[in-house]
């Protein structure tokens, strides 16, 4: 048995050709070209690859996408006066500081400081509160864009027993409240799961995984999850991504899934590239509603 590969850089480019076409529209009916702003500071190797792909992204959907790079050694006082001018610029409408900053920054007064209404990554507490309460104004952009992948191939969620791997704020919890809710971005088909959050302290995490109809693996540790510890039959989303030498790899051993599992996404070309596409979805309709309240 061979498992089905999600393909999440068709799926990306689809939806990117969706938000292209949604950018021309508002544009036409007079709205103004929707503006993501990143901001990075320090050298960090990934950190440039991804803003640089962020903005590429943007340009071909038709978002301005504009770039504030600061020195590695940049205090906290520039930056938070950096978001608070920023988050006055009428003309911007998406605000994304990249992580991780440099030592000595602190993250989350950072996160915190930006408007909610510009908060197109969805990490400042108000648009987490939101979520929480099952009624989200943007949504987190890797869980989202896992929820458009499961949705386009037509994989039901509701019933089934998910286990996300990992708590981070910016993955697993999120992935465990867009699932558990009663409904959802793709409707309630893609949402109603019953979740198991695992985390480094679970006990039997193999056991937990092999109970799992669907797993989504958020980890950060290369090929952790082996195909012994699957059910025949489940979906696997690899949402992890480790450098090995010369090679991307993610948190599944992906050979060992393929032979067990339904479905799997790869790494590369799995759940990336549907995280940018959510970034950009969330900087339109951001900048749809600035633009409705002006
Ligand atoms: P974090 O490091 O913030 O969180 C990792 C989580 O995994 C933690 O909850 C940790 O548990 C848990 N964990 C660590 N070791 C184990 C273990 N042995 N068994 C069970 N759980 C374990 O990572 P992120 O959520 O930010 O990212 C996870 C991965 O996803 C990374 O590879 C990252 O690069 C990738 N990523 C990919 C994205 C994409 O677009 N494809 C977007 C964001 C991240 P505990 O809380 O107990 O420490």
């Amino acid at each position: 048995m061979s498992a089905q590969i999600l393909d999440g850089k068709q799926t990306a480019l689809a939806i990117r050709q969706e938000i292209a076409e949604e950018v021309t529209q508002f544009i036409a009916d007079g709205g103004p070209s929707p503006c993501l702003v990143a901001v990075l500071v320090g050298e960090d190797p990934a950190s440039q690859v991804y803003v640089r792909n962020k903005q590429r992204a943007c340009e071909k959907a038709g978002i301005e996408g504009r770039l504030h790079r600061l020195p590695a050694d940049t205090d906290q006082a520039t930056l938070m006066q950096l978001v608070a001018d920023l988050n006055a610029d009428n003309s911007v409408h998406g605000i994304l500081v990249q992580l991780p900053l440099p030592a000595g920054l602190d993250e989350r007064e950072v996160l915190d400081a930006i408007d909610p209404a510009k908060d197109v990554d969805a990490f400042s507490p108000y648009n987490v509160g939101l979520l929480m309460q099952g009624r989200p104004r943007f949504l987190p952009c890797t869980p989202a864009g896992i929820v458009q992948l499961l949705h386009r191939y037509q994989i039901e969620v509701s019933g089934k027993h998910v286990v996300v791997v990992g708590r981070s704020d910016i993955v697993g919890k999120p992935m465990a409240m867009l699932l558990v809710a009663k409904d959802g971005p793709c409707g309630p088909a893609t949402a109603n799961a019953t979740v198991t959050l695992a985390h480094s302290r679970t006990a039997n995490l193999a056991d937990v995984i092999r109970q799992a109809d669907i797993v989504v693996a958020a980890v950060g540790r290369p090929e952790m999850i082996r195909g012994e510890m699957l059910k025949p039959g489940a979906v696997v989303i690899d949402v992890g991504i480790n450098r090995v030498g010369d090679r991307l790899v993610g948190d599944v051993c992906f050979d060992e899934a393929m032979q067990v599992a339904s479905a799997v996404t790869p790494v590369p070309g799995g759940v990336g590239p549907l995280t940018i596409a959510m970034l950009l979805g969330n900087t339109v309709k951001a900048a749809k509603e600035i633009a409705s309240r002006e």
